[in-house]
């Protein structure tokens, strides 16, 4: 995953994609640290080596912090300042670990982070080194020692996760984003949409934003009170050896009610059209392939809009893995997590 944002939505209202105020930031990057690390999170096997065969592959530096618990001088981490968009992996074994959209200046002199990057980045023991009692952080993979956890971090979770920057590289997010390739549906929201492709197999990074109209830099609220001829949409990063754009389209009309006009569960307006986005006529063909073959299951016809990729403009931070941060918000437990649901039982062979 290389396009990853953040989100920081408190509301408890029962309507779809709440309204909030936040600015997305999405710099290009310069730094080159770990250009080449393919970024996967579907690992199984942990890495375990002796610490000879740790020594010839770190750098000293890495080797103090990862294998030797050792603890960096403040400020002397050239990742500390780095604020452009990407993933920070793990150095001893490309354990994606954090996100730079989680990432904040802590003022202490270690690259903090508010969050891990998933359920697989971390694990959190008790340490009493020091004369002081702290969670301390490893690599859940590689079992390399990182940094330790406090809870005077920020929102949206009060953690301030303490980071050595030698035990980690920096993968700039454009860096490894050639490596897969994308694709674009509108579903209805972009919540909902989300969660559902994020929980297929091959499927590296979702993200969600607005697509279809004209209106450049599109805000959720322009396009939410139908100021625009965009629709809410999410982009699919996925690894092609994985799962095939076939599939995928398998999976976005599992996900839709493709016969409802303007609109998908709740929520109605053009904004919650369903479109399929073709880059060539090759995905032109299975989408409409695709639409010949379900459309017998229907007696509406088919409102789900085929049309030629243009432009695709990132919604705000705060929506981004919204359904995750956010899993007991109203429209979450009313409608995504329901509807996320409905579409793994239909496409059971597709699942991670
Ligand atoms: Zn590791």
């Amino acid at each position: 995953m290389i396009r990853i944002l953040t989100f920081l939505c408190f509301t408890v209202c029962f309507t779809a994609c709440g309204q909030q105020n936040k600015k997305v930031s999405s710099s290009v990057s310069q730094k080159m640290t770990g250009e080449n690390i393919l970024i996967d999170t579907s690992w199984t096997e942990k890495i375990v080596k002796s610490d000879a065969e740790w020594k010839k592959i770190l750098t000293p530096k890495q080797y103090y912090i990862l294998r030797e618990q050792g603890t960096e001088r403040p400020f002397s981490s050239s990742l500390y300042e780095v604020k452009e968009g990407g993933l920070y992996v793990c150095a001893g074994c490309n354990n994606p670990l954090f996100s730079s959209v989680t990432k904040f200046n802590s003022g202490t002199g270690w690259p903090s982070f508010f969050k891990p990057y998933s359920a697989k980045s971390l694990n959190v023991s008790g340490d009493n080194s020091l004369g002081m009692v702290r969670d301390a952080l490893t690599c859940q993979r590689c079992g390399g020692h990182l940094g330790h956890v406090f809870n005077d971090g920020p929102k949206p979770t009060g953690l301030r996760y303490c980071i050595d920057g030698d035990g980690l590289l920096f993968v700039p997010k454009d860096a490894a984003a050639p490596k897969w390739s994308v694709a674009t549906f509108a579903g209805g929201c972009f919540w909902c949409t989300e969660t559902i492709f994020e929980s297929i197999r091959g499927v590296k990074e979702v993200i969600s934003g607005y697509a279809g109209g004209k209106e450049k830099n599109p805000t959720y609220e322009m396009v939410g009170a139908g100021l625009t001829g965009h629709a809410e949409s999410f982009e699919v990063y996925y690894d092609p050896s994985e799962i095939s754009y076939s599939d995928l389209v398998r999976v976005f009309f599992a996900s839709i009610d493709p016969t409802t006009v303007d609109g998908q569960g709740p929520d109605r307006g053009k904004q919650y059209r369903t479109i399929a986005f073709y880059r060539n006529d090759t995905e032109k063909q299975i989408i409409e392939q695709k639409i010949k073959e379900i459309s017998a299951d229907y007696s509406k016809p088919i409102a789900t809009q085929v049309v030629p990729y243009d432009k695709f403009w990132e919604a705000e931070e705060y929506h981004q893995d919204f359904v995750k941060r956010n899993p007991n918000q109203g429209y979450v437990r009313a409608e995504s997590i329901p509807r996320r649901t409905r579409t793994l039982a239909k496409v059971k062979d597709l699942v991670k």
